[in-house]
């Protein structure tokens, strides 16, 4: 199925994963999202999202309600919003074994 069915899988698989590029940085602390920024990791090469002040990775994104739904969706990272499930085995992999 190639439809977004926003059911948060992605939000806890992937959390720790996801990539966000100085710019987007950029525009959060031009936004005041410091709500943001505190979940933020450098390693050296990128900001990954999503970490605890002690550097440890969340179990699930913070922007994640319990519903499912996206807290941040207008303004979420933008690997977020290309994300596709169907487009990665990897996850379709995972998505199976945890089934
Ligand atoms: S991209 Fe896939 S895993 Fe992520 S919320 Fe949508 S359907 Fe769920
Ligand atoms: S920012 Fe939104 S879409 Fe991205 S991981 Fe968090 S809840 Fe999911």
């Amino acid at each position: 199925m190639e439809i977004c069915i926003q059911c948060g899988r992605c939000c806890k698989y992937y959390c720790g994963l996801i990539t966000i590029s100085r710019e987007e940085v950029k525009k959060y602390a031009q936004m005041g999202r410091f709500d943001i920024i505190k979940f933020l990791k450098w390693n050296g090469r990128h900001f990954l999202a999503w970490f605890d002040s002690d550097g440890k990775k969340l179990p699930k994104c913070p922007f994640l309600s319990k519903d499912n739904k996206c807290t941040i969706h207008d303004i979420k990272p933008f690997m977020c919003k290309k994300f596709n499930c169907w487009e990665w085995p990897g996850f379709l992999i995972n998505e199976a074994l945890n089934e």
